[in-house]
């Protein structure tokens, strides 16, 4: 009965690729008004996520397909849900007997009926909700617990404190002085910042990723030489961009994360920026998502209200467009057996999961091939859910279990379309001494293939 009550309230955002699995936004009011944010108790979660967990029919589902349980770490979202439940079941029947609500005594729900390492194992990777048949919700349910250590306690890894001191210092994860932000950029693209020059077709956001590391400079070079080659004018925002704030508001930092929004939407406002690309899947699925929700109730620093009135493509979507109307020519054959990895803020947040396939088979001489997980049962990285900036202490490497699935499919060459998957894949190809496989961005495989 409450299975059925919640799949018929079920979040119908989740049924959209331009709404599916947004994180809720803590109002910006609240935080002047607010003693506390985030879930530590259970009555501090809302009607529909108690229901949720009381939904649960223990099929199971939602732990085969997480890559935190398959590899050992202490999360099953289904031990999660029921836990919840368990606690709810504990607590509720106590606390509407009792005058005073503050002296009712149960279990903690953190660190009590959930631990901590729990809902830090989770990558975010939407597995669990994908598979759920009755429309749980898991993801939300350990930022709230996340957002309550982080925001109240100041209680989090000292690797993802050192993260979050970075974005608040230099707007970056790595600590790179902000000014140098534009400086990876070669002078012979002819690509430039978007204070210098308005009249572009795109923006394009660069992100932290390409901006400092060098491999994924390599990616964002070859994607600039595409669009280079099709007529494509793209500008930057150089040292004004800041990050896009993903690891800020999956790693339960809020607070943060309306910070880097705030930056980025005053400057894509201010320079009347229309439509915007990304090469990371973390910085579209964020500034399509949870910006356009923070602009709904948000005000800048002029105290204007902030506006969410651009579209976001991701690169794989422009290319395979470029390939489709013939700007681009596939011309050099690639004699590889090639298989594409879908990078979980791509495939299943955003359901983009043909662009990259085609564009793909569409290079001369590619032999593609599939894994066993791919498109909505793809298998993540190990980097998503602010992951990519925490150890990973516990149980076996989760990129190491995603490049075995690539691995098994005689591939030689590991494509995908985001820097956090390519540099965890990367690192599971070398940490496997797999000897005959290389990985590659999408982007760098057409670079490569077509006619200069
Ligand atoms: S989002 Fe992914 S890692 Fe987190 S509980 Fe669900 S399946 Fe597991
Ligand atoms: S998939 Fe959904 S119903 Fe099945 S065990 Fe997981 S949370 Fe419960």
């Amino acid at each position: 009965m409450i299975s059925s009550l919640n799949v018929y309230f079920g979040n119908l955002d989740n049924e959209k690729p331009e709404t599916k699995y947004t994180l809720k936004i803590i109002n910006p009011s609240e935080f002047e008004v607010s003693e506390s944010f985030g879930v530590a108790k259970v009555e501090d979660y809302t009607w529909k996520q108690l229901m949720d967990s009381d939904a649960c029919t223990r099929c199971g589902r939602c732990q085969d397909n997480c890559p935190a349980w398959l590899t050992e770490k202490p999360l099953s979202p289904k031990k999660l849900v029921n836990d919840i439940k368990d606690n709810m079941d504990e607590r509720m029947p106590k606390l509407m007997l009792a005058d005073d609500p503050a002296s009712v005594e149960t279990t903690p729900l953190i660190d009590g009926s959930v631990l901590a390492d729990e809902f830090w194992s989770c990558t975010n990777c939407g597995a669990c909700m994908e598979a759920c048949p009755v429309n749980i919700e898991h993801v939300q349910k350990m930022i709230d617990m996340r957002r309550y250590k982080v925001l109240m306690e100041g209680d989090m890894a000292p690797e993802l404190q050192t993260t979050f001191q970075n974005l608040e210092n230099n707007f970056n994860p790595y600590g790179f002085a902000f000014a140098e932000r534009g400086a990876w950029l070669p002078a012979d693209l002819g690509v430039k910042t978007i204070a210098e020059d308005q009249e572009v077709d795109y923006l394009y956001f660069v992100g932290s990723a390409a901006s400092y590391d060098k491999r994924s400079q390599k990616i964002a070079i070859a994607f600039l030489k595409i669009l280079q080659k099709a007529g494509v004018k793209v500008g930057i925002l150089g040292a004004e961009e800041a990050d896009s704030g993903d690891a800020a508001i999956r790693g339960g930092n809020e607070y943060l994360f309306h910070a880097l929004m705030t930056q980025n939407l005053e400057n894509f406002n201010a320079y009347g920026l229309k439509k915007i690309i990304c090469t990371c899947p973390h910085d579209y699925n964020v500034i399509k998502k949870e910006y356009k929700k923070f602009a709904a109730v948000g005000i800048g620093s002029d105290g204007n209200p902030l506006k969410h009135e651009f579209e976001e493509c991701h690169h794989t979507e422009i290319i395979s467009e470029l390939i489709k109307s013939g700007k681009i020519k596939l011309v050099n054959s690639l004699d590889h057996t090639v298989t594409y990895h879908d990078s979980c803020f791509l495939g299943r947040y955003n359901e983009i999961y043909s662009q990259p396939r085609d564009i793909l088979k569409a290079i001369p001489g590619v032999q593609f091939v599939e894994m066993s997980r791919h498109h909505d049962t793809s298998f993540c990285c190990g980097a998503g859910g602010a992951r990519m900036f925490l150890e990973e202490h516990l149980g076996t490497r989760v990129n190491q279990f995603r490049t075995k699935d690539a691995q098994s499919t005689g591939a030689t060459r590991l494509c995908t379309a985001c820097p956090f998957c390519m540099t965890m894949l990367s690192d599971g190809i070398i940490e496997l001494d797999i000897q005959n496989m290389e990985c590659y961005d999408v982007a760098e495989y057409v670079y490569n293939a077509m006619e200069k």
